[in-house]
């Protein structure tokens, strides 16, 4: 039987042993609510505000600025629907306006795209070859009614990390000169992997999610700058300050705020090992397989990530190929009634025109392998023990394509 090798890291985490330890108690004895009185509601209370300490000190936040949500999809909508656009408070005739990235995660594009059907004009700003938005576009998409504009940290198919800093600048040079305007980034995939610090950002809100950092699914948090006041979008008791009815899962949030302290602890560390790791996937890969193209920018990006697109084969196939030799990847992409769509992220790399740089046949043949605290060397010999076959094997059963549209 083989050996199972998981490099599925930016869809999940599994969790560390060190978070269910911290976290077990609070599934058994310690099961009160963090909202009741007695004893076992104060004790709840007191993990749930440590946890909102660690959390907070990743990166570098007051506790009190930290709303816990059920993951980083309701950290996005509580963000882009819960901030108020001045002109709709105001019931003014001007269209409020948002700037957003073409290759955000679906939790931050659906909930832009509801705006849309609510009015909300939408700037969606191009990614270019190396997968960054330009800090210049998202200055020329300014206008009188931009309220808004929501761009992600790290992206999590091909990881490139967007200038959010430059950004962050930009706001407040624009917020100087009397406009009430809103910076959100999605850090879901940055938290843990590179140095995230809301001062340096200048960021107003920030979304995290607990499964990518080891930590279980189903918890997550928005970072709410001091003075930003939400709309809260889940309604019911005062939970977290008003901004989300709901009782706190003390157990998840637990776990998230343990994670978080070791994902600080451990930053320098496990980018280095994992980045000399990814590194090696990369080299290894480039220089036994053969038309193979390597997307996103080569040194704006997290550490965990490689995407590759292998000509002349269809990434699903592989992906299928090589999970029947136990290693698991993914492609990005989505299937939906029998057709397979590639991966949007990778379409969105185009030029200075606006047009994809990338053909149909390295769109297709997209594999994303982000690795993990838990991967080791022996998991990169594997793959290049099984990859280079697989694709000789897939690209022998099609070279019809490869032919049509290379
Ligand atoms: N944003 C990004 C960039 C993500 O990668 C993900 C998860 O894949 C999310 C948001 C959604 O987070 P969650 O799964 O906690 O809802």
């Amino acid at each position: 039987m083989f050996r199972r090798v998981y490099l599925d890291n930016s869809a999940t985490t599994p969790v560390a042993p060190e978070v269910v330890e911290v976290m077990m108690p609070y599934l058994t004895e310690k099961h009160g609510n963090a909202s009741s009185i007695h004893f076992f509601g104060q004790e709840a209370r007191a993990a749930v505000d440590k946890a909102r300490h660690q959390v907070a000190a990743l990166i570098n936040a007051r506790p009190n600025e930290i709303v816990f949500t059920s993951g980083g999809t309701e950290a996005d909508n509580l963000a882009i629907l819960g901030v108020r656009s001045p002109h709709v408070s105001k019931g003014s005739a001007q269209q409020p306006h948002i700037i957003t990235s073409a290759i955000e995660h679906s939790a931050v594009k659906a909930t832009c795209q509801e705006l849309e059907k609510r009015g909300f004009a939408v700037t969606y700003l191009p990614v270019y070859e190396n997968g960054l938005v330009r800090v210049e576009d998202v200055e020329a998409a300014v206008t009188d009614n931009t309220f808004l504009i929501t761009i992600m940290m790290a992206n999590n198919e091909i990881g490139t990390i967007q200038p959010v800093i430059e950004i962050g600048r930009l706001v407040k040079q624009i917020r100087e000169k009397g406009q009430k305007i809103y910076f959100h980034t999605d850090a879901v995939q940055a938290i843990g992997k590179i140095d995230v610090d809301i001062e340096e950002i200048g960021c107003d809100l920030l979304s995290m999610s607990a499964h990518k950092i080891y930590a279980p699914k189903g918890v997550g948090a928005l970072y709410v700058r001091r003075g930003v006041r939400l709309k809260a979008q889940s309604l019911g008791g005062q939970q977290e300050r008003g901004s989300r009815g709901g009782t706190e899962s003390v157990p998840n949030i637990v776990a998230f705020g343990a994670a978080a302290e070791m994902a600080k602890s451990e930053l320098e560390h496990s980018a280095a090992t994992l980045r000399s790791l990814r590194n090696s996937l990369e080299s290894r890969i480039g220089e036994t397989v053969t038309d193979v193209v390597f997307n996103g920018d080569r040194e704006n990006r997290i550490p965990t990530v490689a995407n590759i697109s292998f000509r002349g084969i269809e990434g699903e196939g592989l992906l299928i190929n090589l999970d029947m030799q136990g290693i698991a990847v993914s492609t990005g992409s989505a299937c939906s009634s029998g057709t397979l769509e590639p991966s949007p992220v990778i379409r969105a790399l185009s030029d200075n025109d606006d047009k994809s740089v990338v053909d149909e046949d390295r769109a297709r043949g997209a594999i994303r392998f982000s690795l993990g605290r838990f991967n080791t060397a022996e998991d990169i010999d594997r793959v290049l023990e099984v990859l280079p076959n697989a694709v000789q094997t897939l690209r022998r059963l099609a070279p019809s394509r490869r032919d049509q549209t290379a």
